[in-house]
């Protein structure tokens, strides 16, 4: 798809108070070639000075940290499934080595993606213990994924976490109606069939921001990758890891089940989150694995 970039008007360097043309200095180019909703934006950072620091934000996230691998600078950011204008802008933060503050905007057309409707049941009505539990979970929830590590970078590619894939039986994106008044819920993850305790397995190295019993999740896992990268798995049935420890990819984290509030056949839901923005967890890992590390 062919992306259209057109630098905007506001680009500073501020410099011992002088003002100059940040685009002689910092460079943006943008390597995915798919950018509609839910898809991930990956960007390489180039600068004729050296970059300390550099964040990535839209319009309505805050800043991500974007991160240096090999001596390249690369950024990544989520457009939401549910995003429906044309384009999206993506400012950068750039700190370089002499103390320079560099802001560029990039303007990034986003196509068409349309995602199954499939309907689903009512919610059912909660205790207001459950209720309660419910929100300080989402609470812990939104802290975590608000806030991204910049103490570790995502140092290789992704990987599925299963050993073997069975069956997809839900995709990413998918709308599920409910009967009005309620509005529909998109489903931001994958599942895959697995019977209960199948090993799941880290994706990529990381560090255990959660590892507990969730209302409706279940057991659940979130693991922080770096980079502004995040991934998470429901329903599990045993959890072998616990909040803060590191783990590497390819290690055991739990096993696959079916716990979690009104969940009917075990399964994996597995997610991947680009800061506070869930992405299409198979377009993720192609595109992030292909573009960074070749492969
Ligand atoms: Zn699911």
């Amino acid at each position: 798809m062919k992306i259209v970039i057109s630098v905007l008007a506001a680009i500073f360097l501020f410099a011992f108070g002088s003002a100059l043309q940040a685009k002689e200095f910092l460079r943006v180019k943008v390597l995915s070639k798919n950018t509609r909703p839910g898809d991930t934006v990956i960007i390489k950072l180039d600068s004729s000075y050296e970059i300390k620091e550099a964040r990535v934000f839209t319009e309505f996230n805050r800043p991500a940290p974007c991160f240096n691998l090999d001596r390249q600078w690369y950024c990544v950011a989520g457009i939401p499934s549910a995003y429906s204008k044309k384009s999206i802008e993506l400012m950068f933060d750039v700190k370089t080595k002499e103390p320079y503050f560099l802001m560029i905007k990039e303007e990034i057309s986003v196509g068409k993606k349309s995602f199954p409707k499939i309907s689903w049941p009512s919610p059912w009505p909660l205790s207001g213990q459950a209720e309660a539990r419910v929100f300080r979970e989402k609470e812990m929830f939104k802290i975590k994924i608000e806030n991204s590590s910049t103490t570790f970078v995502p140092s290789g590619a992704f990987a599925l976490p299963l050993a073997k894939i069975k069956k997809v039986t839900s995709l990413f994106g998918e709308r599920r109606v409910r009967p009005k008044p309620h509005l529909p819920r998109i489903h931001n993850g994958v599942d895959f069939r697995a019977k209960a305790g199948t090993p799941v397995y880290a994706p990529n190295d990381g560090v255990v921001e959660i590892s507990d019993d969730f209302y409706f999740e279940g057991g659940f896992i979130l693991l922080d990758h770096g980079g502004g990268i995040k991934s998470n798995f429901m329903h599990l049935s045993k959890l072998s890891v616990r909040t803060g420890d590191k783990v590497l990819r390819g290690q055991i984290i739990g096993y696959s089940g079916k716990t979690g509030a009104g969940i009917s056949a075990p399964h994996l839901h597995f997610e991947i989150w680009v800061h506070d923005t869930p992405v299409d967890t198979f377009n993720f890992i192609k595109d992030f694995n292909k573009l960074i590390f070749k492969k």
